[in-house]
């Protein structure tokens, strides 16, 4: 079991030690103004003296390291305890926040950065089909490793995904060490037999997912409405709700989505689910941007999770109108997301934070549209809600999925608020260190293996685009 003691750090402006034992959380405690002695090695020693004191009896306080880390560990860890075991990170100059969770991406698109630019959606998403056509299972292993690498490097701990070859994306989200969420994606385009063949496919899939890490979480997908009968989203209603999982759809897109919607079944696609019996707090509804009244009164109603992504809707000029107020107040839980690189170009959270914030005051005209506190809750607390993880936050008991963020740089200067400091003044490279489950997964900004993951990763998305 690893222990990490990260010491100095600021949480919420209050200078605090965090103790974490295995995934948890375990102690959170002021760091001691007066602590009085300055200088490397010796001024961490005495900082975990003070840590420690005060907890439960035990021979500590003695400024000796060994003594000291014996005392403070649980009792398994405590048994056989080595001084090596307790890692201790210096966290002067960084502030600690909860690691950030993005609720919607196609991580294996990543092989798919930059490769159709300025196209309009359909020739765009012609390219996207034709270059899946070449994805194998070597590839979706290297492109998720190179999404996990991004998100790990951008801050985010945490991600539900939608893409093929779901196997080989928990293999590569289990090397990365963070979590992910990995639909079975239903997309049988009305075609009977394949409709057939996928229910028995998720099944198996579904089955097999109770053989992944722990950090890995099995959901179902419904593509989108239009690309899945009928027959098919009542089956993955019933068999989500028996088995108590998560439905991820694309939902409300795109303008020319709800048109032929109204077309063809006199209802919006919102409508239509809710008619079906699919909505529910289960479902993690992707854009839900072409909202009506109605449509926002039913998400909130069923307290469906909806997922925000800015960049991929403004790149692929699908609308900018994400009527947030609304369907906060309607009762429905506002995340955010990022898409596929094949859209967003990058899998960045704190861009999509900065980017909605600012979108939301734009169209809106109002500068207090979307305060900071409430984006924060988006991309953390609001998404572990949906994803039903005690994570998101930084407290005893929680997991501990956290970032450190390196304040000693202009984006940082002047210290008067430090949220509006870290969204609309830095970006992602005042990164410094991950922490997911429990363990280390950047240190100093750097990922133990990114060499290989970035040149395996790009040998293999020019040969998917036909470049060699
Ligand atoms: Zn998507």
């Amino acid at each position: 079991m690893s222990e990490i003691l990260i010491k100095n750090v600021t949480l919420q402006g209050q200078q605090v030690d965090i103790q974490i034992s295995g995934d948890r959380i375990i102690a959170i405690n002021p760091h001691p103004k007066d602590e009085g002695v300055s200088g490397g090695i010796t001024q961490l020693m005495s900082g975990i003296a003070n840590f420690f004191s005060g907890m439960s009896s035990g021979d500590h306080g003695s400024g000796n390291l060994p003594n000291i880390a014996k005392s403070g560990m649980s009792r398994s860890a405590r048994e056989g305890a080595t001084v090596q075991k307790m890692k201790v990170i210096d966290g002067t100059g960084k502030w600690v926040i909860p690691g950030l969770i993005n609720m919607h991406t196609h991580s294996g698109m990543s092989l798919t950065r930059g490769f159709e630019e300025d196209k309009p959606l359909v020739a765009w998403l012609n390219r996207v089909w034709e270059v899946e056509q070449g994805l194998n299972e070597e590839m979706i292993y290297w492109g998720t490793r190179l999404a996990c690498l991004e998100m790990i490097k951008s801050g985010t701990t945490c991600f539900n995904d939608q893409y093929w070859m779901i196997d080989q994306a928990a293999n590569a989200v289990e090397e990365a060490g963070i979590r992910a969420f990995h639909s079975y994606v239903f997309l049988d385009g009305g075609d009977a037999e394949k409709a057939k063949r996928q229910r028995k496919e998720a099944e198996i899939f579904f089955e097999r997912s109770q053989k992944w890490d722990p950090r890995n979480h099995f959901t179902i997908a419904i593509h989108a409405p239009y690309t899945v009968c009928e027959e098919n989203m009542t089956w993955v209603r019933d068999f989500t709700k028996e088995n108590n999982l998560l439905i991820h759809i694309h939902l409300s897109e795109t303008q020319n989505e709800v048109n032929e919607s109204l077309r063809l079944y006199g209802k919006t696609p919102i409508r239509r689910m809710y008619d079906l019996g699919i909505l529910s707090d289960r479902v993690l509804s992707a854009h839900s941007l072409w909202l009506n009244d109605e449509d926002i009164a039913l998400l909130g109603e069923t307290g469906v999770t909806t997922v925000h992504n800015v960049n991929s809707n403004l790149k692929l000029a699908s609308g900018f109108r994400f009527r947030y107020q609304e369907l906060l107040q309607a009762g429905a839980n506002v995340t955010l997301g990022t898409d596929g690189c094949g859209s967003s170009n990058n899998l960045d959270m704190l861009e999509t934070m900065k980017t909605t914030a600012l979108l939301q005051k734009a169209w809106r005209e109002d500068p207090a549209a979307l305060p900071l506190n409430e984006l924060l809750d988006m991309a953390t607390v609001n998404a572990a809600k949906a994803l039903r993880l005690n994570t998101g936050k930084i407290e005893v008991g929680a997991l501990a999925d956290l970032v450190l963020i390196e304040t000693r740089n202009c984006a940082f200067t002047p210290m008067l608020d430090f949220y509006a400091n870290l969204i609309y003044s830095a970006n992602s490279s005042c990164v410094d260190t991950v922490i997911c489950d429990g363990n280390i997964l950047m240190e100093n900004r750097h990922v133990p293996g990114e060499e290989e993951v970035l040149a395996r990763a790009n040998e293999l998305a020019l040969k998917l685009n036909g470049r060699i």
